[in-house]
């Protein structure tokens, strides 16, 4: 059972590496990619669980990209994780994070939430700090009902706490990932609020770049979206990925491995002539 695709508290998932992997190895997984948002700061803790489940761990990292004015994210995958541009470049969008939520933090004091950033940054604890974490804290002062109402009047699109984010371009990610020996995957192509026309211009633009697999199956795709992926699949030649993208056990309708299995038509992502698991 395979699942190549996950979050831990190195980003914003809710459990640790090794909780993650002990899950995984629980639910009968057998081959797991930990793929952080821009982090590979996981993939140690990672890769010393998997060792004690006699589970094969995939170095994975899921990264953030600026395309069009909208957010791709490609998910590189076994990978060497002491490269260098991979580590630059990483290292480069946490601190594009950083520097956001030093901006919220400033935007959300002129609403009157005070010390945002600090607070914000203690709440995130050892992980990544995001959008959700102003969320709460605009409750806890009152200032908001519940996250969802923070979201809409200060955190979304067009609303006084929301700092637009220029991430890195879809070139860029590509050349990191095929510098450091990894295989690049467009991920979850139905996960983006796109139209179908913007879908397969991704997928298109993805291909154009030089990228190689794309993501047909995850905890939330249905049978008619992954035949539709199939299909952009075939027509630009990439191989095919699958992942449940699960971030924590609250997401009680998706389970680590619980994937349909990929479409015969489509060359799987470990048996790309680039797919070197071990290292
Ligand atoms: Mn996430
Ligand atoms: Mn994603
Ligand atoms: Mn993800």
């Amino acid at each position: 059972m395979i699942d190549l695709h996950c979050h831990s508290t190195a980003s914003d998932g809710r459990l640790t590496p090794s909780e993650l992997v002990a899950r995984a190895a629980a639910f009968g997984v057998t081959t797991l990619a930990l793929t952080d948002h821009d982090t590979v700061d996981g993939l140690s803790a990672a890769r010393r669980a998997a060792a004690e489940h006699g589970m094969t761990l995939i170095n994975g990292v899921e990264i953030s990209v600026s395309w069009q004015r909208r957010t791709l994210h490609i998910v590189s995958l076994a990978f060497d994780a002491d490269a260098e541009s991979l580590r630059a470049g990483l290292a480069g969008l946490q601190r594009t994070r950083d520097a956001r939520a030093r901006l919220i933090g400033e935007r959300l004091s002129r609403i009157g939430l005070e010390d945002g950033f600090d607070r914000a940054t203690a709440l995130a604890g050892d992980g990544q700090l995001t959008r959700p974490h102003f969320a709460r804290l605009l409750v806890e002062d009152g200032l908001c009902r519940d996250t969802q109402d923070a979201f809409k009047r200060y955190l979304r699109p067009g609303k006084p706490g929301y700092v637009a984010i220029e991430w890195t371009s879809l070139d860029d990610s590509i050349r990191w990932i095929h510098e450091a020996g990894g295989i690049s995957v467009l991920a979850h192509p139905f996960g983006y609020r796109f139209s179908g026309a913007w879908r397969r211009r991704a997928v298109a633009a993805f291909a154009a770049a030089g990228g190689q697999a794309l993501e047909i199956c995850t905890g939330r795709s249905n049978a008619d979206q992954e035949s539709q992926a199939a299909r952009d699949a075939r027509e630009y030649g990439l191989a095919g990925s699958l992942g449940s993208d699960f971030h924590g056990p609250e997401q009680f309708w998706l389970a680590l491995g619980r994937l349909h299995d990929l479409p015969r038509s489509i060359p799987p992502v470990w048996e790309h002539e680039n797919w070197q698991p071990n290292r």
